[in-house]
């Protein structure tokens, strides 16, 4: 059957109307709308606080997490939003940081320290007491052979400037103030620390 414009403008202004009514709860239309919600995505989430760890402005997220480890399921981060209790965002996040849950679950995201031998083209997982131990004596050997402790004038500059250093943007103010320390009293001058937003 055909319908003209006429026809179909009143009979979706009246289904408009009855649906109006409905959902305040007249013949029974606003429990069947309830009914017909999906439940909220976050419900049964675990909701856990952190902070952003992409730059320097470490903005406070809300990280919720379905599984439950007495219940033999395994945990798996679903949702990440911003939080609104954060002195720091507000709740608000860049697009950066309202993307983080593609980054976590990234198949090339980095979990741990990685080693590749020399002659092969393959990274194999390594301890953290192996990679702390490999980059302090490399660190040393490198520091040993290339230290300028005075320039061509005969002037005291204690540089080291065949090695960098990168920091942390989620570090707190008293790692951050440590490990600049550390770094400068090696003598590095290149030094990341990402803090510059
Ligand atoms: S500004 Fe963006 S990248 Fe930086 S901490 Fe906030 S959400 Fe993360």
């Amino acid at each position: 059957m055909a319908v003209t414009r006429r026809q179909f403008m009143t009979v979706s202004a009246a289904g408009l109307a009855a649906s109006s009514v409905g959902a305040l709860g007249f013949v029974g239309a606003g429990d069947a709308l309830a009914a017909g919600v999906r439940p909220f995505k976050l419900e049964r989430a675990t909701e856990t606080r952190n902070a952003c760890p992409y730059c320097a402005v470490a903005c406070g997220v809300l990280v919720y997490s379905l599984g439950d480890k007495s219940k033999n399921a395994k945990s798996s981060i679903i949702h990440v939003e911003g939080d609104p209790d954060h002195p720091v965002n507000r709740g608000t996040l860049c697009a950066r940081g309202a993307a983080s849950l593609g980054y976590i679950h990234s198949a090339n995201r980095l979990k741990y320290p990685m080693h590749r031998k020399p002659g092969t083209d393959k990274f194999e997982r390594v301890s953290w007491d192996f990679a702390m131990e490999r980059i302090a004596k490399l660190m040393k050997e490198d520091r040993d052979k290339n230290f300028i402790a005075k320039n061509r004038d005969g002037v005291t500059v204690n540089r080291w400037l065949s090695t960098g250093f990168f920091g942390g943007s989620s570090l707190s103010n008293e790692a951050g103030y440590l490990t600049y320390k550390f770094v400068r009293s090696t003598g590095i001058l290149g030094f990341e620390d990402q803090a510059r937003i």
